[in-house]
């Protein structure tokens, strides 16, 4: 969907390295969109990594299955090596918008070592703040592309077509259960970590919060200055 040049140019984030920290429904599929239009910037979710392994069934796939079927997070060991698989592979140049991980200090550690050793700097880590109520509400209203498998909120984004994925056109089906399932997992089993990775990054002036409650709109506008306000930084 095209962004308000207005409020939002995506060029802000253009070859910018982020971590994004937040629970499903904060991290906006709109914001994601907007970076993912970028040709040399990239939306990349851990859990999507997960999930191509899992389809895969590779070996680190069948730890990933098995952390999931018991609502544990993915261990450090999996995490790291299936991220260091995209990390490795990408440009060095080419700026991301990264979810999910590093997803404790450890995770975060790693991530440093790999960037430092390619040389890289990370522009930042932005907290999208959503309260545990205002994300289970979100999640409920979750639909989901069975084609795309993108996510959609209905209740804070205009669709195109209403009832019909932005990027496919297919019909949505209601989302809800699972989104629910996985803000409660993110409270109650990462927002700790997550946690840990935030005050990581806020040690060394790479923090920024932001408030991820309001309407979509804002929610760009909060995320550009808040990309702006770390690359003034570097
Ligand atoms: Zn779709």
């Amino acid at each position: 969907m095209p962004v308000n040049s207005v409020t939002f140019s995506p060029l802000e984030a253009l070859h910018a390295k982020l971590i994004l920290v937040g629970p499903q429904g904060a991290l906006h599929r709109r914001v994601l969109d907007s970076i993912c239009s970028l040709k040399e910037t990239e939306h990349v979710s851990a859990e999507n990594l997960f999930r191509d392994e899992i389809e895969r069934g590779t070996p680190l796939g069948q730890q990933c299955a098995r952390a999931k079927a018991s609502r544990r997070a993915v261990s450090d060991d999996v995490a790291n090596a299936v991220l260091r698989r995209w990390f490795w592979s990408r440009k060095s140049t080419r700026g991301f918008a990264l979810s999910g991980f590093p997803e404790n200090r450890a995770q975060a550690v790693v991530l440093d070592e790999w960037l430092e050793s390619r040389d890289e700097a990370l522009t930042g880590c932005i907290w999208f703040e959503l309260s545990r109520d205002d994300a289970l509400a979100e999640a409920s209203e979750r639909l989901v592309c069975p084609a795309c498998r993108c996510t959609h909120y209905p209740n804070r984004e205009v669709l195109l077509v209403p009832g019909h994925c932005d990027h496919c056109r297919t019909a949505l089906v209601a989302d809800g259960t699972n989104a629910r399932d996985e803000v409660s997992t993110w409270f109650d089993h990462k927002a700790r970590g997550s946690r840990s990775v935030a005050s990581h990054y806020h040690d060394r002036g790479m923090l920024v919060s932001m408030d991820a409650s309001g309407p979509v709109d804002s929610t760009l506008v909060e995320f550009a200055s808040s990309v702006r306000s770390l690359a003034v930084d570097r």
